[in-house]
């Protein structure tokens, strides 16, 4: 609970301060992107010139995507929670997971019979999905084996991340699983820290985890990851179950797990 706590303080004063440098930085690329499309109607027929600019243009790209992420990470929307079924979430992003995997890398869904409903913002949950397993991919860069699975489970397990302990009571288990290059002890106990990263400056945000861990807290969930160097990561999300009109089950409902491991 300290650590949520510490987390969540960390996260508010990172935030305000990152939606003000954001927006400054997002007017700035704009002028850039405006006097680079004009210059491009300046240089026709000067090929070399014209590559230059199609790459700054490209790079100012970058730059906007990168802003528009800090941004929502600023904004923390409230989320907006509604009754799911887990399945129909996973199919109806498959087709996007699998552009966003790529190729070189075996790709499952794992889903047990019957979900439970959970209440959850529905487009925060995919946006983390997405994150996850993007996370996912670039940790196997010599392809691997790439699993989305959904379970009814009746604990959450402890973990090492965040020296959190197993929990009882019904949840509903989100887990991305792949078998690339694991983090050692010292990357994972940071890597849900907002900014940590361990790529290159351009291509990490360092605040998918973060985003990840904050969406799953403030659903009332918990966020677990097991990683180990050279065999892999596992990042499970749980949401608690609720039934179909969205109430939440009791925790003091005895276990009951038909659909699930
Ligand atoms: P980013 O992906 O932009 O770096 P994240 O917060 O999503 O930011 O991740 C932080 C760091 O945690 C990554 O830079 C990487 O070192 C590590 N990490 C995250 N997911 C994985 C994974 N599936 N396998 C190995 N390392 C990971």
């Amino acid at each position: 609970a300290e650590m949520a706590l510490r987390q969540a303080q960390k996260l508010e004063s990172i935030g305000k301060l990152t939606g003000g440098v954001a927006h400054d930085f997002n007017n700035i690329l704009q002028v850039l992107q405006g006097s680079l499309q004009l210059l491009q109607g300046h240089v026709r027929g000067n090929e070399a010139a014209g590559q230059r600019i199609a790459t700054a243009l490209r790079a100012v790209e970058r730059g906007g995507r990168l802003s528009a992420q800090l941004l929502a990470f600023a904004r923390r929307q409230p989320l907006q929670p509604a009754v799911l079924d887990p399945r129909l979430v996973l199919e109806s992003m498959d087709e996007l997971l699998r552009r966003a995997v790529g190729d070189e890398i075996a790709f499952q869904v794992v889903c047990g019979a019957a979900p439970w409903p959970v209440s959850v913002d529905k487009d925060q949950l995919e946006n983390v999905l997405l994150n996850l397993v993007i996370n996912a991919r670039d940790a196997m860069p010599g392809g691997g084996t790439l699993t989305v699975e959904i379970a009814n489970v009746a604990r959450v397990d402890g973990d090492l991340a965040s020296h959190a302990g197993s929990i009882a009571g019904e949840h509903v288990m989100f887990a991305v699983v792949d078998t690339g290059t694991g983090m050692t002890r010292e990357v994972l106990e940071q890597a849900c820290e907002p900014f940590f990263t361990t790529k290159p400056v351009g291509e990490g945000t360092g605040l998918g985890l973060s985003m990840a861990y904050g969406f799953v807290q403030q659903s009332g969930g918990h966020f677990r990851i097991a990683s180990e160097p050279g065999k892999g990561t596992a990042v499970r999300l749980y949401f608690p179950r609720c039934t179909e009109a969205g109430a939440p089950v009791s925790p003091a409902a005895p276990p009951r797990c038909e659909g699930g491991s």
